[in-house]
């Protein structure tokens, strides 16, 4: 069987694929990891093709050069080093013009949560959010092998900001490898969140729909996220040094 080292395409890896590649370890960091399963990708501003990170690579190591190019037609030619979920990606670029990354996990809490009769309330402020912003999908738990459920995932999406994929994991996107990434990190904070306030068995309070407002205008402003991102980016440079070479 042929090493990693040996059959890894060579890619530009320019400023995105460097976001990109700081936002998986970023997801590590924020317990998305499961091996290697599990993708990023990013849409190539003012083209047809987007960056995905590798079939074989975790996102706890993946590099810039680990990502591979995928081609938003799925008729177009796929990289070998694709992942197998890679119309999972085509599909929602597809669908959404306005969606610029695709965060795919199968992180335990949003997992769990998927699982249950329940719905994502403003307990937290990623509850607050997330609140009718994740629709579940139910027609198959298995990895999403081709376009037809990839559209079909892309249907369940529709504008929101993610899906939970039933027994399976989750996906969550954005207008920007920043925004996708940071609220991959608050879906399965708000799931763990809720997942905890629901194993107490007793009633807990949620914000106030006015509340619930005003958060949506402040903690969530492109501002705010891009704090968010630079505070989890020296994380990624203090936990993961060779980083700083990218
Ligand atoms: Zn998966």
């Amino acid at each position: 069987m042929l090493q990693k080292e040996e059959i890894l395409a060579p890619v530009a890896a320019g400023p995105l694929a460097v976001q990109a590649a700081v936002g998986a370890r970023m997801l590590s960091l924020g317990g998305h990891d499961d091996f290697n399963q599990g993708q990023i990708s990013c849409r190539r501003p003012g083209s047809v093709e987007f960056f995905i990170k590798g079939a074989l690579t975790g996102f706890d190591e993946a590099t810039p050069e680990d990502f591979v190019v995928g081609g938003v037609d799925p008729g177009s030619p796929s990289d070998r080093l694709a992942p197998p979920e890679i119309p999972l990606h085509q599909a929602v670029y597809e669908a959404r013009p306005d969606v610029s990354c695709v965060v795919h996990s199968h992180s335990p809490a949003a997992l769990v949560f998927g699982a249950l009769q329940a719905d994502l309330v403003p307990l937290s402020h990623e509850g607050a959010l997330l609140r009718n912003e994740v629709h579940r999908f139910t027609l198959t738990s298995n990895t999403i092998l081709d376009i037809s459920v990839g559209r079909a995932i892309a249907g369940t999406l529709g504008g929101g900001l993610g899906v939970f994929l039933v027994n399976h994991g989750s996906v969550v996107v954005g207008k920007s490898v920043r925004h996708a990434v940071i609220f991959a990190l608050m879906l399965e904070r708000a799931c763990r969140l809720q997942l905890d306030a629901l194993a107490s068995g007793r009633s807990f309070a949620t914000s106030s729909e006015l509340d619930v407002a005003a958060k949506r205008e402040f903690i969530f402003a492109d501002l705010s996220i891009r704090a968010y991102w630079e505070h989890a980016r020296r994380r990624v440079l203090r936990t993961f040094p060779e980083s700083r070479n990218w």
